[in-house]
């Protein structure tokens, strides 16, 4: 069997369609322009192309963006400093840190501080809450975007025995409850998960995201299984691919996503989707 391909830059144009549509909606109603403010602090290449990307994407979409690029040597306060101009301003429904921040940067509190109904990319300790208590307001992007994705196929969901591949705050575990929302059977695998080929080759549905290229290989792939590959990773000849070895699974999966193409374009419509939203929460 080869799978079929998850086409996920059509997916996020055919999202962000409909996005620019609503966007110049609002406008025609007299509602306020969506607001994106996208901080980067220091100068990390890979965070720069998806704050450029980010950035690019929600101007084209209709929506207003803010762009705050800080020095790497921005002080802890000097950041907290801008969060507080950036949530009482009006103008701005969404707040984007771009991760990782620089080591002397209080990661936690800067996510904390920003206000919830602005918390775009839902890492908020109230906007996960949210999603544990399965009443999700503003849901972290990839993980949203990789439900869209998992949508597409078409396949019911309910029941199946999905694997999620890693366990950070920003993939794995927002992930997982999504899956759970869905009503999908939930196995996390970790870094100190046991027999990890043996728990993928029971897996329906398999999401990695860890950041390993090729640590799940094609032979533990379930035939027909739907595979999503969050991973981005840097061959040594500095092509792009994800934490599956994408040739050997394609042979025995139902449906997977391509890197590029898959999961990183859905990640930036789905921030436009909740940039919306938050404007929205904030209409009342
Ligand atoms: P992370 O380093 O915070 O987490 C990695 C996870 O993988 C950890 O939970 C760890 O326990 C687990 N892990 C490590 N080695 C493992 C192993 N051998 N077996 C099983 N689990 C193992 O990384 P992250 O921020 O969650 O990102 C993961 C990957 O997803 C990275 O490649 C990142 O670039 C990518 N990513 C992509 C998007 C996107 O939009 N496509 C968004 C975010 C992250």
């Amino acid at each position: 069997m080869t799978a079929q391909i998850i086409d996920g830059k059509a997916q996020a144009q055919r999202l962000t369609a409909t996005l620019t549509e609503r966007v110049a909606a609002r406008r025609a109603q007299g509602k306020p322009t969506p607001g994106l403010a996208v901080v980067l602090v220091g100068e990390n290449a890979a965070s720069q192309v998806y704050v450029r990307s980010k950035r690019r994407t929600s101007e084209n979409a209709g929506m207003q963006s803010f762009a705050f690029d800080l020095p790497v040597e921005t002080s802890h306060e000097a950041l907290i400093a801008v969060i507080d101009r950036l949530n009482a301003d009006p103008a701005v429904h969404g707040i984007l840190v771009q991760l990782p921040l620089p080591k002397h940067v209080d990661t936690e509190a800067v996510t904390e501080r920003i206000d919830p109904r602005k918390d775009v990319d839902g890492f908020h300790p109230y906007n996960i809450g949210r999603l544990v208590l399965k009443r999700p307001t503003l849901r972290p992007c990839t993980p949203y975007g990789c439900m869209t994705l998992l949508h597409s196929t078409g396949e019911d969901l309910v029941g199946r025995h999905a694997v999620v591949i890693g366990q950070s705050n920003i993939v794995g575990r927002p992930m997982a409850l999504e899956l759970l929302m869905a009503r999908c059977t939930v196995t996390i695998c970790h870094s100190a998960t046991r027999d990890l080929p043996g728990l993928v080759r029971q897996a329906d549905i398999v999401v990695a995201g860890v950041g390993k290229p090729n640590l799940v290989q094609g032979d533990w792939i379930k035939a027909g299984a739907i595979v999503i590959d969050v991973g981005i990773n840097r061959t040594a000849d500095g092509k792009l691919c994800g934490d599956v070895d994408f040739v050997a699974a394609r042979e025995r999966a139902g449906w997977i996503t391509p890197v590029p193409g898959g999961v990183g374009p859905m990640t930036i419509a789905t921030l436009l989707a909740n940039t919306l939203r938050a404007a929205e929460l904030q209409d009342s």
